[in-house]
């Protein structure tokens, strides 16, 4: 069989199927990956008020979605004294990684020096067990990189979602285990970083995820979005994988079977400690 007309199979490295606006339309959801053959789905929590809605999901899907915990940069202040303790405590019970985790330099809380304090503490944790761990970076990109560039080899390998930092230190990530993927913005064509960052991360290191319900794609003309939010606007969703990484295929000069089946094996080998 010719390879383009084999079935691709799919993986989102990075959604939030947790999130209320995609609650009361899971099961759609859900239905409309599995159409797309997007097989696998990496739940990343928030918050620690998530972390139950994340675990459920992973507990009644045990064949299709991996789950991550951890404390967002956006929703540091209300964490509990003890959630450091109630993190270790859920990735003691089930097989998971760590995220979202990161650094935001866009917010003006004057709680910067907490949020670095706390993804240090999560990334710690992730070179202690040997999990993975999925990191959001805006606005901070030196500190970041002063972190990763300076850290060892990450054991299973880390996730920078949305990557949106350098193309010229893909290389000296890839050496530290740590991988980047791609989501919606990619098929926007004024996204000149992104574009090159994806003609130019090297093999085995890339990634797609939708970040549902948020990035959605660019959709071409003529196909309607499945999800809108309260404000009309496209709500991201799995099923739009196969789309994204058909964009990443022509940036890369090659097929989306070929995608397909890198981004599954780079998907399956950076959360093999989280698969059932
Ligand atoms: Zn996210």
């Amino acid at each position: 069989m010719p390879r383009d007309t084999k079935k691709l199979v799919w993986c989102d490295a990075h959604c939030h199927l947790q999130d209320p606006r995609l609650a009361p339309h899971l099961a759609g959801v859900l239905r409309r990956a599995a159409e797309s053959n997007v097989a696998l789905l990496h739940v990343a929590a928030t918050s620690e008020a998530d972390w139950p809605a994340v675990r459920a999901l992973a507990a009644a899907h045990p064949r299709r979605i991996i789950a991550s915990y951890g404390l967002h940069p956006w929703y540091i202040a209300n964490r509990t004294p003890r959630w450091l303790h109630r993190l270790r405590e859920i990735l003691a019970a089930a097989p998971a990684g760590i995220g979202e985790i990161g650094l935001d330099g866009k917010l003006a809380d004057g709680l910067d020096r907490d949020r670095e304090a706390v993804f240090l503490a999560q990334l710690d944790l992730a070179y202690e067990l040997g999990v993975p761990a999925t990191i959001h970076c805006r606005d901070a990109w030196g500190p970041m990189l002063a972190i990763l560039l300076n850290a060892p080899r990450h054991p299973a390998g880390l996730l920078i979602h949305a990557y949106s930092g350098p193309p010229d230190v893909l290389r000296d990530l890839a050496a530290r285990n740590i991988h980047i993927s791609f989501g919606g913005t990619l098929t926007r064509p004024q996204n000149h970083r992104a574009r090159e960052n994806a003609r130019r991360v090297p093999d085995g290191h890339y990634l797609l995820e939708s970040d549902a319900p948020d990035l959605p794609p660019t959709l071409p003309p003529g196909r309607s979005p499945h999800l809108l939010g309260d404000d009309s606007r496209t709500l991201s969703e799995p099923a739009y994988i196969p789309y994204t990484g058909a964009i990443l295929a022509e940036l890369r000069q090659t097929t989306p079977a070929e995608i397909a089946d890198a981004t599954t094996a780079n998907a399956h080998r950076l959360f093999a400690k989280l698969l059932p």
